[in-house]
């Protein structure tokens, strides 16, 4: 043990983040350490809040600090054309872009048989229970461009055919085995504006 306790468990708090590797870590570590003990606690409550604060809506499953979130609430909003993404930084992509007047559904992740993850595991069965609902003519499939994005695309475009939506999917604009929250706000449009029917 080179450090003290509560030195070593802020190292390891931060070795939990995404790219933050050992070193990294011991550098935050020490910085915070160097900080004003006002901007700690701040930092502290906004870590704490956005964990605790923050729920998923009920309708379409993006994160919110209110239910129904602002954009199910919303009733501009054309309730005939629901988009579907993996993640709630995909909604926030999308809206960036300011062309989509929809609805949206986060999957929260994608089908991957490998990793274990089958349909049941994702956000789905509340996306056929809208279906049944609302009045929705079209489905955007907008999960990510790669092989569990395709997957999950598929999945929901056979369960969902059936019932006479018109199913579309995002164009390959995007990079193949990207993200979609990675996509710049042009790519992203002109992908969208390109979407195909399945
Ligand atoms: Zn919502």
């Amino acid at each position: 043990m080179y450090y003290p306790e509560p030195i070593s468990k802020l190292i390891d708090s931060f070795t939990k983040l995404p790219g933050i590797g050992p070193k990294t870590a011991v550098r935050l570590a020490f910085f915070v350490l160097n900080m004003k003990e006002d901007d700690v606690l701040d930092f502290a409550k906004a870590l704490v809040n956005a964990k605790r604060e923050l729920t998923h809506c009920s309708t379409c499953g993006h994160i919110t600090d209110q239910d129904p979130c602002a954009i199910c609430g919303d009733h501009t909003r054309d309730d005939s054309v629901i988009c579907v993404v993996q993640d709630p930084k995909d909604v926030i992509a999308m809206e960036k872009m300011r062309e989509f007047n929809g609805r949206y559904h986060v999957l929260h992740g994608a089908i991957s048989p490998m990793d274990g993850i089958g349909p049941e595991d994702i956000n789905v069965p509340p996306l056929l229970n809208r279906l049944k609902d609302e009045k929705v003519s079209e489905l955007i499939l907008a999960t990510n461009p790669n092989v569990e994005g395709e997957a999950t695309a598929m999945y929901i475009s056979r369960l969902v055919k059936p019932s006479g939506i018109k199913i579309t999917r995002i164009a390959h604009g995007l990079p193949m085995g990207g993200d979609l929250e990675y996509a710049d706000e042009v790519t992203l449009s002109k992908a969208l504006e390109g979407r195909r029917e399945l």
